[in-house]
Order: C-alpha cells, then structure tokens, then sequence
C-alpha cells in the first residue's frame, strides 16, 4: 500500500463521510472531499484538514472535468446520498436523481479513476450503502433510494470482475447514524457510522473484496 495514500471522499462537507473524511486523515492519507456546494466544501476541508474538489455528482459534465484535472486517488468512497420518501410510480419520480447520485455517479468515478489504478497496482473503492437496499432485511428503505443502494450493491458484487488485481472494492452500512439524514433520533455518531468505512479504505492484500459490511462484519445482502 502507498506510504500515504490519496482519498476521496463524495459528499465529504457533512453527515458520515466529513467523519469518514477526519478519521482518514488521522490516519495519515492525503484526503480529499468532493462537495457540491464550493462553500460549505472548502470551509469543512478548512476544518478537517484536507483538500477539497469541487464535485456535484448530478451533474456528469462537471464531475468528469473534475476527476480529469484532479489526476486520482488511491482510496475512493463513494459516501453522498440523497433520501426522499416519494414514491417509485410518482410521475416525475426521484428515481432518476437517486439513481444518479447513488448508483451511475460512483460507477462513474471509478471509471475516471481506473487509469491512477491500473498504474498503480493498489485501490480500495468503498460504497456508502445501507441496509434497506439489502433483499436480506427486506429492502425496507421509502421507493428510489432503497433500490438505488440495492443497484449499489449489485455493482459492488459484480466488480472485482472487472477491476484489475489489486483494487478491492466493498459496501457497508453504518448503521442509524445521527446526521441531516438520519436524524438527531439515531442511536449512532457519524464517527460510529464512519468506523467500517475506514477499515474498508484500508484493508490490507488478503481483505475481502466484493463484500458487504456492517460493524466490520459480513451483512446479509
Ligand atoms: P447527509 O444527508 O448528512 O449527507 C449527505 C452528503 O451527501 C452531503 O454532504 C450532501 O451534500 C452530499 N450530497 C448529496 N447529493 C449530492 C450531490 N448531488 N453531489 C455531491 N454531494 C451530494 O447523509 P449521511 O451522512 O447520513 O449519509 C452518508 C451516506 O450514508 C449516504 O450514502 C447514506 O445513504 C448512507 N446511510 C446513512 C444512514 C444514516 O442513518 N444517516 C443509514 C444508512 C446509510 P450537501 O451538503 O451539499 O447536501
């Protein structure tokens, strides 16, 4: 592994991934987080510490022009979520937003991440997931963002396939995790609902690949 690997963190201003973010750097990886609003990014990378990438995953053209100029990253976590309760058969559904946020957003990034992978041998892709997109706790998640983060980990499954050797990549659930999302009502910190998702950034060569996690434990899918 890099001496001092890269990350990147998505959606990384608040909520889980800013505590993803922190935790990261204490460890001693050069992070990054990608942020839709260029404020609130730079002022929590201000806080954190780390750098920050201006990155607003509905919107492909201004991700792709990102990602190119910023040249890749070891770890990349694919952390920004959006949840709205609508339902599926909505006319204008928040299907497609979900979808793009949670689901092409992150397979895109991966692609424009491949060539720093392929070059280097070494990556960790770690996807913010949930247990309401698993079939096994009975995809209990509102419409749109219950069957994106089901996709989410379809593709985390059917990757290690085509990623090259040396990249792993796994999704988690961090639990009920108090933020914007979750609630004040969440029986968990961000920093707890961040744990797993740093252990996956940092697997060592014999870790798991193609899996899902929660509290460092395999989960039902
Ligand atoms: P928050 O709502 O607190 O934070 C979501 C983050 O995603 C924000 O930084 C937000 O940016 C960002 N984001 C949303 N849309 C976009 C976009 N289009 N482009 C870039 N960034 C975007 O959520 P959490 O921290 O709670 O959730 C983090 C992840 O964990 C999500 O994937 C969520 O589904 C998952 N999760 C959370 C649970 C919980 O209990 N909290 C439970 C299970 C899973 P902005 O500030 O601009 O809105």
């Amino acid at each position: 592994r890099p001496s001092r690997p890269t990350a990147l963190v998505t959606g990384g201003n608040r909520g889980i991934g800013r505590a993803i973010a922190a935790g990261l750097t204490a460890t001693g990886c050069a992070v990054t987080i990608g942020a839709r609003d260029a404020e609130a990014g730079r002022k929590a990378a201000a806080e954190i510490g780390c750098g920050f990438l201006p990155l607003d995953l509905a919107d492909p053209e201004s991700y792709f022009t990102a990602m190119t100029g910023a040249g890749g990253f070891d770890i990349l976590v694919n952390n920004a979520g959006i949840l709205s309760g609508a339902s599926l058969l909505s006319p204008k559904s928040d299907f497609d937003d979900a979808m793009q946020v949670m689901v092409s957003a992150p397979l895109d990034l991966i692609r424009l991440n491949l060539p720093h992978w392929r070059e280097t041998g070494w990556g960790r892709i770690v996807n913010l997931s949930s247990d309401w997109g698993s079939f096994g706790h009975g995809l209990a998640g509102p419409g749109a963002y219950g069957v994106a983060k089901a996709a989410l980990n379809a593709l985390t499954k059917a990757l290690p396939r085509d990623l090259p050797a040396g990249v792993k990549v796994n999704a988690m659930c961090p639990g009920w995790v108090r933020t914007r999302m979750g609630g004040e009502g969440a029986n968990r910190s961000p920093e707890e609902g961040a744990d797993t998702a740093i252990w996956l950034a940092l697997l060592p060569e014999d870790g798991p690949t193609g899996g899902f996690f929660r509290d460092r434990q395999p989960f039902d899918w």
